[in-house]
């Protein structure tokens, strides 16, 4: 059928045969597209209507490829927790490249859709529950404002797939800017010849970054560029409270997009040691590591670069080096300005970093809500949290107020900065669970519907969002289980 708006490109299969597999989605029984995201097909110049047809359903299935689809899974290694090994696409197909009307380029994955040549003991399947999850936080990032992965369509199979217990099968449809990851560069160095890595950067060069013709060596120039774009993703997980869970350089990607939700959450009081996933025994990936964590992945990448970088294998690590240690001055940099926007402050002074760790000691030690310290400041409401109630606080505010007065704009445009930099909502654990409860054991998706409506507009500040802003208090032992 033609009219879906199909308008797939291959440019990734232009590289050196080691970096996929020709692989088809193995075929399902189908059973009901469970979610469709309306807007985000418009976008990508589909026809939802079409797309929520007997065809769609199968083509989110994998039982039918789109017009010019070419299915492939993706090699690439990665260190996972710390250790180096092969991964590539395991249960996922990139069905192809969606040039959208606008003219970029977006791949279209389904994950959850078969075994591939990658796949080592998996069954190449997903199970709702994590699907859906992927397809909220994805879509609440998105809407926070945070570089990230979009979620196309959610399917249920009708395959009952094994885990610790037999679970519904799903199918998520990804949508990203590209899914090239430090993990790619590591295979490429790995596993090909300088020849494949340079082809490689090339393409990643030619795909996400712009002005690399100029410069006197490209591939320090790319490094560069996703070490920039790094700081900016983390620090902005950072500014909304956003918790990866499993920042294996697989997972970090070349674009500067969040990707791989997991077993990922949003932290309630603040403190840098928090930590939800349930296989991070060591905290490896918790809030506060999170930054130096994107410099580690980072350092992999530049290894991954070397023989672009120099000839010279000295002056390649003296370079490479350089570059990933600015990560913290930008990463600083661009906490700083989202931090200050946090706070209604638009200009720079030397105290403005004291004045913002002043305010975060006080939240860890009075265990403060995150979201809800920055939300309380903004609406100038000080009845709801009990750090707001304390001698430390008092004196903070004071601080906090004449520096405001400092600067020349009024105390109305501070507000209004500070309602587009606190989210009034996040996706709350206790919530995000409650709604995948509700479609996984009773069938009902009004409860992940109502849930995606009230996240898409964090910035909104609305009456009905006021029941999605308590934290809840069994969320102090809240774990997330890789349990894909
Ligand atoms: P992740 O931790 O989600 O980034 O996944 C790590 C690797 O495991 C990736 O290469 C996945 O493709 C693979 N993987 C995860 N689950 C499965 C599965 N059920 N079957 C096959 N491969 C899988
Ligand atoms: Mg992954
Ligand atoms: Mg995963």
């Amino acid at each position: 059928m033609t009219g879906m708006g199909w308008n797939l490109e291959h440019t990734y299969t232009q590289l050196p045969e080691l970096f996929y597999s020709h692989v088809k989605p193995t075929p399902v029984e189908a059973l009901q597209i469970v979610f469709l995201n309306g807007s985000l097909a418009n976008s990508l110049g589909l026809d939802r209507q079409a797309l929520q047809s007997e065809e769609g359903l199968n083509i989110f299935s994998g039982n039918k490829l789109p017009e010019n689809s070419t299915p492939i899974a993706q090699a690439y290694a990665g260190h996972q927790f710390g250790h180096f090994t092969m991964l590539g696409d395991g249960r996922a197909h990139l069905l192809g490249e969606q040039v959208a009307p606008d003219g970029k380029r977006y791949d279209v994955q389904l994950k959850g859709s078969g075994q591939t040549p990658y796949s080592r003991r998996g069954d190449g399947r997903a199970v709702l529950g994590p699907m859906l999850r992927e397809y909220v936080i994805s879509e609440a990032m998105y809407a926070l404002g945070v570089p990230s992965n979009r979620s196309l369509a959610v399917v249920v199979t009708g395959e009952a797939v094994k885990r610790e217990t037999v679970k519904p099968g799903a199918i998520l449809t990804r949508v990203a800017d590209s899914h090239l990851r430090v993990g790619t560069f590591q295979y490429a160095r790995q596993f090909g010849t300088t020849d494949d890595l340079r082809e490689l950067a090339d393409y990643a060069l030619e795909r996400h970054y712009s002005g690399y013709e100029e410069v006197e060596n490209r591939y320090i120039f790319l490094l560069e560029e996703v070490m920039k774009r790094q700081a900016k993703a983390v620090s902005q997980w950072q500014l909304v409270g956003f918790i990866h869970g499993v920042m294996n350089t697989d997972n970090m990607t070349i674009s500067g997009e969040t990707i791989d939700y997991g077993p990922c959450a949003f932290m309630n009081a603040y403190d840098p040691e928090t930590v939800f996933s349930s296989i991070d025994e060591q905290g490896r990936y918790k809030y506060g590591n999170q930054p130096r964590i994107a410099m580690w992945n980072l350092a992999r990448l530049a290894e991954s670069l070397l023989p672009l970088i120099d000839e010279d294998e000295d002056e390649a690590v003296k370079k490479a080096e350089e570059i990933v240690h600015q990560f913290i001055d930008y990463y600083r940099d661009d906490w700083l300005e989202g931090m200050r926007a946090k706070l209604g402050i638009f200009n720079s002074e030397d105290g403005d970093e004291t004045l913002i760790d002043e305010l975060l000691s006080l939240m860890k030690e009075h265990e403060a809500d995150f979201t809800n310290t920055f939300r309380g400041l903004t609406l100038e409401e000080f009845d709801e949290l009990k750090l707001f109630q304390t001698e430390g606080f008092t004196q903070w505010y004071q601080k906090w107020q004449e520096r405001l007065n400092r600067q020349e704009e009024t105390k109305e445009k501070s507000l209004e900065l500070m309602k587009k930099h606190n989210p009034s909502v996040i996706p709350r654990n206790h919530r995000v669970e409650e709604a995948l409860e509700a479609a996984e054991k009773d069938g009902d998706l009004t409860v992940v519907e109502n849930l995606l409506r009230v996240l898409s507009k964090p910035y909104a500040y609305t009456k009905d969002q006021l029941e999605y802003t308590k934290p809840d208090d069994s969320d102090d032992d809240y774990m997330t289980f890789c349990g894909t």
